[in-house]
């Protein structure tokens, strides 16, 4: 239902107002960054316009059969392509199998079919020209709801066919609220909420000279792809060998520089969780914050490298 979707009020106040009066466009894109609610936004859409008994807001019922259906994932009126988190780009056979063959055929539940396009900057030219065939004219009862980052311009033929809706990224009283839904109680969601809004104490140290250079690839790669030995090497390669004060031994500026590149990668995550909103994010940085700990503790440099790999499960 719109009525639960967190976040982007006045869109969601003008979906309503449009499907009320029965003037939703046929062919929409939500415009926003990844994780800003699109998709979320885009099935409560899909269920409004399906819904046998809408309310007299234009929403979705949320329990007629359809909605039941809807909220299961098993609407047969709904085709969604599937969201593909490696990005790859979208087949021309898939748009042509899934959504042109599809769009032409009858409803089989009510009178409406919706089909949902998500990150439709995956498709490529051919892919494109297919579909944009049919959002020119698009069959009676069929609506393509699309998605987007901004700025793609490729897609020009597709946006003149289609009205574009854009998305903000979701404010902190709307990440508190989603933080509460993923099961975190008032207190949790504060400190969440903290670690996301944190500070970037030590963002610029660490750059280059005798700080070594932050191994920013390496180190993401361990938090997103597990324990993979080149990005260990390269971490630990990365790490300066003498310490440049005197005062200082070599081992301890070694530990020094490390705390300063995971405050970073903390940093750089903290940035990712307040674009993204996604919970996985936010695991990340608890990891790390683990992993600082660690360093304090004179593990070893190396098994506090290996355990970042730890993070990505
Ligand atoms: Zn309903």
């Amino acid at each position: 239902m719109l009525s639960n979707v967190i976040g982007n009020e006045p869109l969601k106040t003008l979906m309503l107002r449009m499907l009320k009066r029965n003037r939703l466009p046929q062919s929409l894109i939500f415009e926003g960054t990844p994780g800003c609610g699109r998709r979320t936004l885009s099935r409560a859409v899909a269920a409004a316009l399906l819904c046998s008994d809408p309310s007299n807001k234009g929403d979705a019922c949320g329990l007629c059969p359809s909605c039941v259906q809807c909220a299961a994932g098993t609407h047969p009126d709904v085709v969604e392509l599937p969201h593909d988190t490696e990005r790859r780009l979208i087949k021309v056979e898939t748009i042509r199998e899934m959504i042109v063959e599809e769009a032409y055929r009858s409803p089989l539940l009510g009178e409406r079919r919706v089909f949902l396009l998500p990150a439709i900057d995956r498709l490529n030219p051919q892919s494109c020209n297919v579909l944009l065939k049919i959002l020119e004219e698009p069959p009676v009862g069929a609506w393509f709801l699309m998605s987007k980052p901004p700025g793609n311009m490729v897609l020009n033929t597709i946006i003149s066919r289609s009205q574009v809706f854009r998305m903000q990224s979701l404010m902190q009283a709307d990440l508190r609220q989603v933080f509460m839904r993923q099961g975190m109680d008032i207190g949790e969601a504060e400190q969440a909420l903290q670690i996301a809004h944190g500070s970037h104490r030590g963002v610029r140290s660490g750059e280059t000279g005798d700080a070594g250079q932050y191994p920013r690839q390496a180190l993401h790669n361990l938090l997103e792809n597990g324990l993979v030995l080149q990005s260990v090497n390269a971490i630990v390669e990365a790490l300066p060998s003498k310490s440049s004060d005197e005062a200082v031994t070599d081992a301890a500026w070694q530990r020094m520089i490390a705390r300063q590149w995971l405050d970073r990668l903390q940093s750089e995550l903290r940035v990712e969780l307040r674009e993204s909103c996604q919970e996985r994010t936010l695991r990340h940085i608890q990891h790390i914050q683990r992993l600082k700990g660690d360093i304090t503790l004179n593990l070893p440099l190396r098994s506090v490298v290996e355990h970042i790999a730890l993070g990505s499960q």
